[in-house]
């Protein structure tokens, strides 16, 4: 019996983000096409190359893609929207980066950070959005009513044959109809409705792909981790009664979490393979080979595909001895490596002992191959990497960098009352209003303000070392000071310092917790060029000392208005990280809660009467099955409100979140009980108000009044029509007046007409129905 490596994909961003290098260059008019293939196709080799010498058995090919995969997908099948214009051939490159990234006026490169919102940037471009529970985000394809579907990209076969070419027979990569179905938008149709159509073009590129030799095809269908309806079963079900059949075997590729109540179904499906993810459900390895027929070939998930950390794997060998005994195996990443970094050989700026816990996509593919070469000649052909595993294991779980005995005990002394308000909101909202006096329809915005060019240089002059703290601090205190004075000088009612010295939300604050690392080059792709560089969150957190008291003070110096304290929440920091496997996330989410709550107590002592903690990123931590949905949301609530209940009456909390696809879970968001939660809704035309008139939301809101996603400068009508609308759902007493998000991606040249607007809208609104109100 026989144990293979495979490696379902591996990032395609390269080692130094080559690729994000070469497809900015190339969208900025300054090289060729053929320069953007030409290091493309470098990349591509070099992945193969590598995973070969790695040890991997199993090369994927089209795994690799110049901006998503879902829209390689899109290309492949030509799911082309009609407004691109396309010839109905093939789909070019032009056409490509089209439906990509829209015709004109989207922001360039650079590393900002998060995709934020998680939208394109241009009215133009397919919707964005992201890829199941990741930080990656793919391009949503569009269907229509009477979608017709052809051969419309070549770039499948063409990686065969250049992997091929070069003496590697890979096992393609395809997204699989139903999936890709699922994840589809219909225009008047029902996407699902479409799949005979579809089923009948990938009948086609999979004979092509045998044609050209390839025997084995990986079909990913990670919408079978998900709830399914009838209709999405029986869809599968048809999928691959017709797929499987004919041309070359599929491994079914299953992940993000367990197949549970689906099991049933894929055990009956005719593939030849199946992959399943052991490390999100481990536990569902004994039903699956009780179930499915024993000449299905099984490719186990066992090493983290979407985590950093080293694996332990003597335990993982002993796991899988027997069944390797008993039947050939493939072993894998519980998914794609897409989604950690490349190469922990970089990193020669972490702590060593850190280091030694940890393994990106190059070691995990090493652990693989040690693992594979175990289960195949006996334990002692990997004894130098066995003890290496077994030693990196105990030295984690041992650790004195990991425990901190202060945050257990302040964890376990916390009571119910940590995570209550003293007083109910009635109460606090009169504390506040006497405190802050406040107008109807108060104005803020949401924390940032541009961070332009100049800041960005100016921090990486800062980073590099060409200009010293103290100069640099000298540039951010102009920077703030000028924000302040305009955001006066225009009238806004509560002000914001403007985040000029952040890099990112979330980094900001890593940086300054105990129990975070920070990689120099761990990035991991976001969207298109767009990378993010997670935090590494190893240990106990906690705050050795304030985090934004002084830039809050220095900005509140500069006015009499009140000046937001700005921070980033729990559930966000966690989020956005890479986090521990060695205790639940809800455990993490907490000691992050504690930590805020110091900041937040801190800015309170120091005068500050407003503090917004964002939770961006608390409705994309939702699991992906609606059962585990509860028990997420009432530890993550229950983390905002322990980072926000420290305070007195008359401070007000603030949160923002930047979604507008939350009415399923409003009532948790209710339950936060922020003083104010701003809320993104100017592009869906309040259609979340929508919740609010089903649940009334007791608290104030900022509905966001006008969407910073696009460069466009709203007209005061607009907003004051959004307002009105935004009225009839929630009293105008409770309405905020606010943009939906930070404006740090836009200029001032756009930032500044489009305030003065959302002031006189404010003032607007004051004229003709402001007396009911404070
Ligand atoms: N305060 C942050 C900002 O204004 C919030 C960003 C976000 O929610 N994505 O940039
Ligand atoms: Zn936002």
């Amino acid at each position: 019996m026989t144990v293979n490596v495979a490696t379902l994909g591996f990032p395609r961003i390269g080692l130094r983000r080559e690729l994000k290098f070469a497809l900015e260059s190339y969208w900025a008019g300054k090289s060729t096409l053929a320069d953007l293939d030409a290091a493309a196709s470098g990349l591509r080799v070099a992945h193969w190359a590598r995973q070969k010498a790695l040890g991997a058995d199993i090369l994927p090919s089209n795994d690799f893609s110049l901006y998503d995969h879902v829209l390689d997908t899109s290309a492949l099948i030509g799911a082309v929207p009609a407004r691109y214009d396309w010839d109905g051939e093939t789909v070019d490159a032009g056409t490509y980066f089209a439906m990509a990234r829209g015709t004109q006026g989207h922001p360039g490169g650079g590393d900002a950070g998060h995709a934020g919102c998680g939208h394109s940037h241009d009215t133009t471009a397919q919707e964005m959005t992201k890829w199941f529970d990741t930080n990656y985000h793919f391009m949503v394809p569009e269907l229509t009513a009477g979608q017709r579907f052809r051969i419309a990209s070549t770039k499948i076969f063409d990686e065969f044959a250049e992997a091929k070419a070069l003496g590697y027979t890979t096992r393609p990569v395809l997204l699989g109809p139903v999936s890709y179905l699922m994840l589809a938008k219909g225009k008047a149709v029902e996407p699902l409705a479409l799949l005979p159509d579809l089923l009948d073009v990938y009948a086609q590129i999979l004979a092509r792909l045998a044609k050209a030799g390839a025997d084995w095809v990986q079909i990913d269908e990670p919408c079978l981790a998900l709830d399914l309806d009838d209709a999405q079963r029986t869809a599968f079900e048809r999928a691959y009664a017709r797929l499987a059949t004919r041309g070359p075997k599929l491994m079914l590729t299953t992940y993000f979490g367990g197949l549970g109540d689906n099991l049933d179904l894929v055990a009956t499906l005719p593939v030849h393979g199946l992959h399943l993810d052991l490390v999100r459900a481990p536990d569902q390895l004994e039903p699956v080979l009780e179930r499915v027929q024993p000449h299905v070939l099984l490719s186990l998930g066992v090493i983290d595909g979407r985590n950093i950390w080293r694996a332990n794997l003597p335990d993982l060998y002993w796991r899988l001895k027997e069944h390797a005994a008993r039947r050939d195996l493939v072993i894998a990443p519980s998914c794609s490596l897409l989604h950690v970094p490349v190469d922990l050989a970089l990193e020669t700026g972490l702590d060593p002992e850190i280091a030694q816990w940890l393994a990106f996509a190059v070691q995990k593919v090493e652990e693989l191959a040690a693992l594979a070469k175990a289960l195949n000649e006996g334990e002692d052909a990997s004894f130098a990497a066995f003890s290496a595993s077994r030693i990196a294991a105990v030295a984690r779980r041992t650790s004195a960098r990991i425990h901190d005995g202060q945050v257990s005990a302040r964890l376990a002394a916390l009571d119910e009352s940590a995570a209550r308000r003293a007083a109910p909101f009635a109460q606090r909202r009169t504390a506040q209003q006497q405190r802050l006096g406040l107008p109807a329809y108060p104005t803020t915005t949401i924390g940032s303000f541009p961070q332009t060019a100049e800041v960005r240089k100016a921090r990486a002059a800062h980073i590099r070392g060409e200009i010293d703290a103290a100069a640099y601090d000298r540039y951010l205190r102009v920077e703030t000071r000028a924000a302040v004075k305009w955001q006066e000088d225009i009238g806004l009612d509560v002000l914001v310092h403007g985040e000029f010295e952040r890099n990112d939300m979330v980094q900001y604050f890593g940086e300054q917790l105990a129990g975070f690392a920070f990689t120099r080059a761990g990035w991991v792709q976001s969207y298109g060029s767009r990378c993010v560089r997670p935090p590494i969150l190893y240990g106990d957190v906690s705050r050795p000392a304030p985090m934004t008291v002084g830039w809050w003070r220095y900005a509140q110096d500069q006015t009499d208005r009140p000046m937001k304290g700005m921070l980033t929440g729990p559930v966000t920091i966690l989020n956005w990280s890479f986090v521990r496997d060695d205790q639940p996330r809800a455990v993490s989410c907490r000691q992050i809660a504690l930590a805020i709550r110091d900041e937040v107590l801190d800015l309170e002592a120091a005068g500050a009467a407003i503090i917004q903690i964002d939770e961006a990123a608390l409705r994309e931590g939702l699991p992906l099955r609606r059962g585990e949905w509860q028990h997420y949301l009432d530890w993550a609530v229950e983390s905002f409100r322990i980072a926000a209940s420290g305070v007195r009456d008359d401070t007000q909390i603030h949160t923002h979140m930047c979604y507008s696809e939350f009415n399923d879970i409003i009532r948790a968001i209710g339950d936060m009980d922020a003083d104010v939660i701003s809320i993104e809704t100017a592009r869906s035309q309040m259609e979340l108000l929508d919740a609010f008139a089903t649940y009334a939301y007791p608290n104030e809101v900022g509905p966001g009044v006008y969407d910073i996603h696009s460069p466009r400068i709203p007209a005061t009508q607009e907003m004051t029509d959004l307002l009105t609308l935004a009225g009839r759902h929630v009293p105008a007493s409770q309405i905020w007046v606010n943009p939906d998000c930070g404006l740090k991606t836009r200029k001032w040249d756009e930032v500044r007409p489009a305030l003065e607007a959302m002031v006189a809208a404010a003032h607007a609104m004051r004229a003709v129905g402001g007396r009911d109100v404070r």
